[in-house]
């Protein structure tokens, strides 16, 4: 429960994106979700970091999240306090080869604004539905590009609230991970360089990878994308395959018949209950038939 205090802070931040007891499904791409006590969208990165300022002095528990397209958050919800860093942090510009991106930016917006500026390099970002934060965070990537590749600094604030900044190796950049994974450093903006190139050679590599997006991946059903992450000299989604599992499901939750690496909300009323325990199946299933160890690749959110 939060205390009046901490109430009356967030009802005084006179910011219009305050919602109290806001469902999580509202906020992910998998629309699943049970309430959040309470859900803000700070209006700027100062505003942001005040109220981090303010929920850390008086120790309420808070998660910062992006568009929410790698979360499962659980059915009984988030205590404390959900915070977005979305439409506050859209700022975007352009200086030479070097862009400058804050963390609210969505990655669709980033890739098409470098190929509008004859920039390549984010080309493999072009169908990534998250923002510039959540993709730093996760590292996320894919047809053989990754963040890692282009991110050259980003300004972060750090757990005694100073604003740092993290250069090229310091990111540690993995597969699927960041020196920002510790969950305890909030990615404020990032820059981003890139390599001089055609704008229609650019359009046209966006536009095949899209198509090749639509033509692989399950993208009519809610789900978080790619549930697993890849398990070293194999693939997840061949291994789900192979074990049968096409198509298996679990309340509203299921594996796509179109992509077996992705667990769908089929009915969209699928509970993170379902998708849970179609995970341990699938785990259990594979690891049974093949000693290969699953790992999510989805984080697991609030109260199960
Ligand atoms: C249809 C579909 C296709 C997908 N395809 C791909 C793909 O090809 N490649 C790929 O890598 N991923 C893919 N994903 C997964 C997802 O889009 C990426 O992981 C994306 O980078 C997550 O960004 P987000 O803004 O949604 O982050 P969220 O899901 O909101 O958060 C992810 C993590 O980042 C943290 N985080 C977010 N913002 C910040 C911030 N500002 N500061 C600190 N921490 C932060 C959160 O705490 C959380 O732990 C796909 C998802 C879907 C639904």
């Amino acid at each position: 429960m939060l205390s009046k205090l901490c109430k009356d802070y967030i009802i005084n931040l006179q910011t219009e994106n305050v919602f109290f007891d806001e469902p999580m499904k509202n906020h992910t791409s998998f629309r699943i979700g049970g309430p959040a006590d309470v859900f803000i969208e700070p209006e700027s990165p100062e505003k942001f970091c005040e109220l981090i300022s303010f929920l850390k002095k008086e120790s309420v528990p808070f998660f910062v999240m992006g568009a929410g397209s790698n979360l499962l958050v659980g059915d009984k919800g988030i205590r404390g306090v959900v915070i977005k860093t979305g439409k506050g942090f859209d700022s975007l510009k352009k200086e030479d080869n070097i862009i400058t991106a804050g963390s609210g930016v969505t990655l669709v917006k980033l890739a098409n604004f470098a190929a509008s500026n004859s920039l390549s390099g984010l080309e493999f970002a072009g169908g990534i539905p998250g923002l510039v934060g959540g993709a730093i965070y996760m590292n996320a990537g894919a047809y053989g590009g990754e963040m890692k590749d282009v991110v050259v600094s980003t300004t972060y604030l750090d757990e005694n609230g100073d604003i740092k900044e993290l250069k090229d190796a310091e990111h540690k950049f993995v597969y699927r991970g960041s020196a920002f994974t510790d969950g305890q450093k909030y990615i404020l903006s990032t820059k981003i360089k890139l390599k001089d190139a055609p704008e229609d050679e650019i359009k046209a590599v966006m536009k095949d990878l899209n198509a090749r997006r639509r033509e692989k991946q399950p993208l009519k059903y809610p789900s978080a994308g790619s549930t697993f992450k890849r398990p070293e000299g194999y693939f997840a989604a061949k291994l789900i395959e192979d074990a049968g599992l096409k198509g298996t499901f679990v309340g509203g939750a299921a594996v796509s018949k179109k992509h077996s690496g992705f667990v769908i909300n089929q009915t969209g009323e699928a509970t993170a209950s379902d998708v849970c325990a179609l995970i341990d199946k699938i785990k259990e299933t594979v690891f049974k038939q093949f000693n290969v160890e699953l790992c999510c690749e989805v984080k697991m959110v609030g109260e199960f």
